[in-house]
This record gives structure tokens, sequence and C-alpha cells, in this order.
């Protein structure tokens, strides 16, 4: 999509620092890390919110979520823990208009989240 975010940094016209790249993911440092440990699961595929998932988005969905807990776990966190968070619209935060999950780790998070 012409005016994203996440998809210029995925075509390689935005640098990006990435963790993890594969045929339908990749992860990168978030740029205002919020935990020690901040990283952004990003679908190659331009979807903007989770409101637009189908069906047949299951599989992609779940591979994002496995990602995250492959990185949590190469940097050291399963046992202690780490937090995944999909913000959706405004109202929960959302800035990037094309869906990401965001893995934090590396301090104390508390709950409920703000
Ligand atoms: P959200 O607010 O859930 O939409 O998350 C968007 C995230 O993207 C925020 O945590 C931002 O810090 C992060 N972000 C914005 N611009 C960039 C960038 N150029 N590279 C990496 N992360 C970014
Ligand atoms: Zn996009």
């Amino acid at each position: 999509m012409a005016d994203c975010l996440f998809c210029k940094i995925i075509a390689g016209e935005i640098p990006g620092k990435f963790a993890h790249q594969d045929d339908q993911l990749v992860a990168i440092a978030d740029i205002n890390p919020q935990a020690p440990l901040h990283l952004l699961i990003i679908p190659r595929r331009h979807i903007a919110t989770l409101n637009d998932l189908t069906p047949g988005d299951d599989a992609l969905v779940g591979a994002m979520q496995r990602t995250a807990a492959a990185l949590a776990a190469q940097h050291g966190y399963s046992e202690h823990g780490y937090r995944t968070v999909f913000n959706t619209n405004r109202g929960a935060g959302q800035t990037v208009f094309h869906i990401h999950l965001h893995l934090l780790a590396g301090r104390g998070l508390g709950w409920p989240p703000g």
C-alpha cells in the first residue's frame, strides 16, 4: 500500500532494524521502545486492523504469535515472561494502520495495561 509506513519498511524504502524475516512475516525493532525488548511482528501483506482479518488469515495470525514466542525465547524471556499486544484503532492507541504484534519484555509489565 502506497502510503503505509510498514509497507515501506518491508519494501526497503525506509530503514528498519530487522530481527526476523520469512516469506510471510518480518520483525523489526520498535523505534520508540517501551521495554528493553520491544519488537514488532508484521505481516508482509498489508492488513489495516484486526477488524479486517478473514478466516483465511488465521494461520498468519497464529504464525505472528508463534514468531513472537520464538523471538522471546531467542532473547531469553520465555520463562520469566513477556507480553504480546495488538492495538486496534485509535481508542486503543493504534497509530500505524498495518497490523503488527508488539512483543515487550525485560521489565515489570503491569496489569491492567494503560
Ligand atoms: P501502534 O501505536 O500500536 O500502532 O504501534 C506503532 C508502533 O510503531 C509504535 O510503537 C511506534 O514507536 C512504532 N514505529 C513508528 N515508526 C517506526 C519506525 N520507523 N520504525 C520502527 N517502529 C516505528
Ligand atoms: Zn502496509
